[in-house]
């Protein structure tokens, strides 16, 4: 809200970002789906034409239609039932994020979806790990420089978490920073899961829930003061916690109060929050108010195949719709920095010779 010029999408893509939500399987080339297919004798993508392709996906996680929307990650999961499959994807979407300015970013899948063809999930956590570690080289090689961190998650409709969690506790110090639980959040409450989540503390590991997407503030409240969720994935639903006055005063209750004092992050997903209905449009999303009242608010793409979206074009679409400025995606990108499940003396070592710097020769 601060910066008069029109912000080009070429200072918007050198602008140092950090993503702290995004899905490996939400995030593969249209082209590789397609080659992966090919390798495997997975038969049953609509189309092999690379673009048509990614204009498939993109519709049909449009549609509005929930079966539509799951069956494009029924393509994307499907075709990364091998090593070799998961390290390139893996390898690609590190690639994909530092082109995008991306300097730090925590990406997130869940092991259990990749064991159709007979991995372990040890043997899947591995893999994805080898590919990050391939791509942040050939970043490195390209003169760039990024640094990846992995999520695992749970699916909240099977009855793994625990298993994953520890999955998660095991590869800590391979580069798994965390854990997240996926999946049909209405029906399946955080608490469903607490044997994990008691875990996780019980080891001093880090967790966030996907909460306050597809379920309001019961959800939110269940992860954040019975799970212990160190973040919010998504958690846009808060804004039901506030309201405003004939007089324009807003009022916060007390759960919004809670995630406000506390500063628990929000990974907001705007354009993915759209395309599933979360909010009816972007002018209408809440990331405004959220960040005038000075939530903890970080921006994430989700799932860039489906939404066709990258970092830079999230900040574009909000730079557009809100006015935000330089100076407001350095904030967010200080907050998301500031809410990596990194340690201290990275996240500080990061924000003052990286983003700080970054956004400075910005002008
Ligand atoms: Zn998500």
């Amino acid at each position: 809200m601060s910066d008069v010029t029109p912000l080009s999408a070429e200072i918007l893509r050198r602008a140092p970002k950090v993503l702290l939500h995004d899905h490996l399987d939400g995030g593969l080339r249209p082209g590789t789906v397609a080659e992966l297919a090919e390798d495997l004798g997975y038969r049953d993508l609509p189309t092999t034409d690379p673009d048509e392709l990614g204009r498939w996906f993109r519709a049909a996680a449009d549609s509005g239609s929930l079966v539509s929307y799951l069956e494009t990650f029924a393509h994307t999961c499907g075709v990364m039932q091998t090593e070799e499959a998961l390290v390139r994807v893996a390898a690609e979407a590190v690639e994909d994020l530092a082109a995008d300015g991306v300097v730090y970013a925590e990406l997130r899948y869940a092991p259990e979806l990749f064991v159709d063809r007979g991995l372990s999930l040890d043997a899947v956590v591995e893999a994805v790990q080898e590919g990050f570690a391939e791509g942040t080289r050939r970043v490195a090689a390209g003169g760039g420089r990024i640094r990846v961190r992995t999520l695992l998650c749970g699916m909240r409709q099977h009855a793994r978490a625990l298993e994953i969690a520890e999955l998660a506790v095991r590869y800590r110090d391979a580069g798994v920073a965390g854990f997240d639980i996926a999946g049909p959040e209405e029906g399946f409450p955080p608490t469903r899961n607490l044997d994990a989540f008691d875990y996780l503390r019980r080891n001093n590991a880090h967790f966030t829930i996907h909460a306050g997407e597809a379920f309001g503030l019961p959800s939110i409240g269940e992860a954040i003061q019975y799970c212990g969720a160190e973040r919010l994935g998504h958690g846009v639903r808060i804004a039901e916690d506030i309201t405003a006055d004939a007089d324009g005063n807003v009022h916060l209750g007390r759960l919004a109060s809670y995630v406000r004092d506390r500063r628990i992050p929000l990974e907001i997903c705007p354009s993915s929050n759209v395309q599933t209905g979360t909010v009816p449009s972007l002018a209408e999303h809440p990331i405004g108010l959220l960040a005038r009242l000075r939530f903890r608010v970080t921006v994430n793409t989700d799932n860039r195949l489906m939404s066709g979206c990258t970092m830079t074009s999230e900040f574009a679409a909000l730079a557009e719709t809100f006015g935000f400025g330089l100076d407001d995606f350095r904030w967010f990108t200080i907050n998301a920095m500031k809410s990596a499940f990194l340690d201290f003396d990275e996240r500080l070592e990061l924000i003052e010779k990286v983003v700080k710097p970054g956004y400075a020769a910005l002008g």
